[in-house]
């Protein structure tokens, strides 16, 4: 059996190892010509760390991932603790510890699992088709491959996606952009192994551990679409945003390296049940793009390459039987995390301004039992529970 994937990110690295694991002939095509991952960093939940974990990369992930032992939420202006509390009873409670890691090294990680040798760089899907026998890719320098099945792991603006459900579909704006990078830890900011997160006016501010000392960092600012930014000019921007906030965040504002901040506009899609057409099925964001809200669209991606395996090792000689049973796993679990993250997203992003007033004062009795059981109600439901 032979799968073509598009798209080197972590969904379709992922499916890669997947299906290796299974003796499927495995080729991957990406369009860039190297591996620079788009933003900072993500955190692995629990139910992403187990799909790495079964893809065995259990040791390389606690290798790069950071150690979170707490939580807590700030009052932005003021900086007072709004409520702190331990993640033990989340990791208790699914089994897994969860690990923010830098993308750089996620990326890299899985590439090397894969074989970054074996990576088709600077290949851009310009078409996809099914037959009754193949799927099949054509490149924008006009070669082509086949295989029994092709993987549309190839994100937001999914090409495959488009072929699968035939035609474009359009992104809806979140109503906020985040800023995100990497800074050294300062406990000015927040204490080493917690993620702090600032809260106030609509507005989030966050650091979180990653491995090698460092905060992955991310401010969300509702603002409308399309106001222009020029890169490196985050200090500035974020400076006069964040004006009469806390020490910490000045802290932060003060040692983020602007050159290497990342603003993103972010946009999520409506959730959809046609993941596969004939031969082709789409991955990860291509076929769920989520608000990071909850933190679950990498995650998800991961499941996505966990399930499809599972549905090739149920239906080893019927790739149409097992892509039918890809989508029938994969649909509902990844379009519920897409709704509850942007119902999260609603609620500290003010679009009901009494609504984020009322989870301020929630915030200021909570000793962390109503948070974590959230959390959990966001990890479990995968392939690997
Ligand atoms: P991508 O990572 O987008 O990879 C797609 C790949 O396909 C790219 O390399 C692209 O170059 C390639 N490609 C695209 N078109 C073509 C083509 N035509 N031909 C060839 N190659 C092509 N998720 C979490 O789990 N936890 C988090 O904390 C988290 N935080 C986030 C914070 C922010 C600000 C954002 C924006 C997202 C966050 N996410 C998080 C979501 C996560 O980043 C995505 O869900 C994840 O990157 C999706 O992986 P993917 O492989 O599906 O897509």
């Amino acid at each position: 059996m032979k799968a073509v994937i598009v798209g080197a990110g972590m969904g379709g690295m992922s499916a890669a190892i997947a299906l290796e694991q299974l003796g499927f002939e495995v080729e991957v095509y990406e369009q860039v010509t190297e591996n620079k991952p788009v933003g900072a960093a993500i955190s692995v939940w629990s139910n992403g760390v187990k799909c790495l974990n079964h893809l065995g990369l259990e040791k390389e992930t606690a290798e790069i991932g950071g150690i979170l032992d707490s939580m807590s939420y700030v009052d932005g202006f003021t900086g007072d603790t709004m409520c702190r509390f331990s993640m033990q009873p989340l990791i208790d409670e699914v089994g897994q510890r969860p690990y923010p890691i830098a993308r750089a090294e996620l990326q890299q990680m899985l590439m090397d699992a894969y074989g970054f040798d074996d990576i088709h760089f600077g290949k851009e899907m310009v078409a996809v088709r099914s037959d009754e026998n193949r799927a099949t890719v054509e490149f924008a320098d006009g070669t082509t491959d086949s295989g029994d099945i092709v993987i549309g792991a190839d994100g937001a603006r999914s090409l495959a996606r488009e072929y699968v459900l035939g035609g474009p579909v359009a992104r809806r704006y979140a109503g906020y952009v985040n800023f995100n990078g990497l800074v050294e830890v300062d406990e000015k900011i927040g204490p080493a192994t917690e993620w702090t997160t600032y809260v106030g006016d609509s507005r989030r501010v966050s650091v979180m551990p990653v491995a090698g000392n460092r905060f992955y960092f991310f401010f969300d600012v509702p603002m409308p679409e399309g106001v222009p930014f020029e890169r490196g000019t985050a200090r500035e921007v974020l400076a006069a945003e964040f004006a009469d906030w806390a020490p910490g965040v000045q802290t932060l504002i003060a040692e983020l390296d602007p050159a290497t901040t990342n603003r993103v506009e972010i946009l999520d899609l409506d959730p959809f049940d046609i993941w596969v057409k004939g031969r082709v099925a789409v991955l990860g964001d291509a076929a769920h793009n989520t608000t990071p809200d909850i933190g679950q669209g990498g995650c998800s991606a991961m499941e996505d390459a966990v399930a499809l395996q599972f549905a090739f090792r149920d239906h080893p000689d019927d790739p149409i039987a097992a892509l039918d049973a890809y989508q029938a796993a994969r649909t509902e679990r990844a379009g519920d995390l897409v709704l509850r993250a942007r119902k999260r997203s609603d609620v500290t992003h003010g679009k009901d301004p009494e609504k984020t007033a009322a989870w301020y004062d929630e915030l200021r009795s909570e000793d962390g039992t109503n948070i974590i059981r959230g959390i959990v109600g966001n990890i479990v439901g995968g392939p690997l529970t």
